[in-house]
């Protein structure tokens, strides 16, 4: 099960710890860049609080690891934390639990929430009841407020090793390849990059765009190439940015730290035909293009103006 790649992590096995001496805070902040990964290992928080064993077979286990725990409330009840919310979980932390004697909030993304719904929940957090538990998660902690942050005990989940996530990965050899790279340990990210059927077309356009984009002749075609993966274009940039920092980390003989291994020799070629200097400036515009593209400036803009860039950054590194 899923379960053990979180179980197995420093984060659980600290944390079964201080509930088990008794030490455990109220309110915990549990920050992942994979928000699928902060939710389960919330979710297991639960179950600790509730059941220290986490022997997954009791009534309490088995009704938490189906999210149907009366003592467990999952937040938002839509997309995002409103003060609706908020002001039912103030509510709720009044009543007594039905089944044990705790009662846990699980309130997930609260990133994504106003600072109205977390400002609601501030003085929970702050004085919270006996038998109440807050677990927040949040893939980015700097969207939280600091006054919710200051509040909570934070809790920093570290990716997993690849051996891990990979028994749970099936799909092509090629296509789990790429996914354990460029999920770099992140178990739902990872998940889903298996599933996408162009994964490996991205790839070769990320590619392409270093090494073979050499020409203003050929700028058409390559700017086609971006238009047509759509949806995906930040993903292209993401694994360019990764065949860079590898091209950089054989400039400077560090040939055994570079991600993509597998295509250790293209890499190669790459570090072979630009300088550092030059690997910096083409790092510099496929970040401008996210943030383009981030600020609304439409695809086939951004593409061209990609092209065109890494193209005078080739020439003038030449
Ligand atoms: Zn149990």
């Amino acid at each position: 099960m899923l379960d053990e790649i979180f179980k197995n992590s420093l984060q659980f096995k600290n944390f079964l710890k201080t509930v088990k001496n008794g030490n455990a805070a109220h309110s915990f902040l549990l920050i992942s860049k994979d928000a699928f990964s902060a939710q389960e290992m919330a979710n297991l928080f639960a179950q600790v609080l509730i059941c220290p064993n986490v022997c997954g077979d009791c009534e309490n286990c088995q009704k938490i690891i189906h999210h149907l725990h009366p003592d467990v409330k999952y937040f938002p009840q839509g997309a995002k934390l409103l003060v609706d919310d908020s002001k039912k979980i103030v509510e709720e932390s009044f009543t007594k639990p039905i089944f044990t004697d705790k009662k846990i909030f699980i309130i997930q993304n609260v990133d994504l929430s106003t600072d109205e719904a977390q400002n609601k929940l501030l003085k929970s957090l702050e004085e919270p009841q006996n038998n109440v538990y807050y677990i927040l998660t949040t893939s980015n902690s700097d969207k939280v407020l600091p006054t919710i942050k200051s509040r909570c005990d934070k809790i920093v989940l570290s990716p997993a090793d690849e051996e891990q996530i990979q028994n749970y990965i099936t799909c092509d050899e090629k296509n789990k390849y790429l996914a354990l790279k460029i999920g770099q340990g992140f178990v739902a990210k990872t998940l889903q990059l298996s599933k996408k059927s162009n994964l490996q077309e991205l790839f070769e356009v990320a590619l392409g765009l270093l090494k073979d984009l050499s020409s203003s002749k050929d700028a058409v075609v390559w700017t086609k190439k971006i238009i047509d993966q759509k949806t995906d274009f930040n993903l292209i940039t993401e694994m360019a940015s990764i065949l860079i920092e590898d091209a950089l980390l054989i400039k400077v003989d560090k040939n055994n730290q570079i991600t993509f291994d597998k295509f250790a020799s293209v890499v190669l070629e790459i570090a072979q035909a630009n300088s550092i200097k030059c690997l910096s400036q083409l790092q510099a515009v496929f970040d401008r293009a996210v943030r383009d593209l981030s600020y609304n400036v439409s695809l086939p803009l951004v593409a061209d103006n990609l092209v065109m860039k890494i193209l005078e950054v080739k020439y003038l590194c030449k």
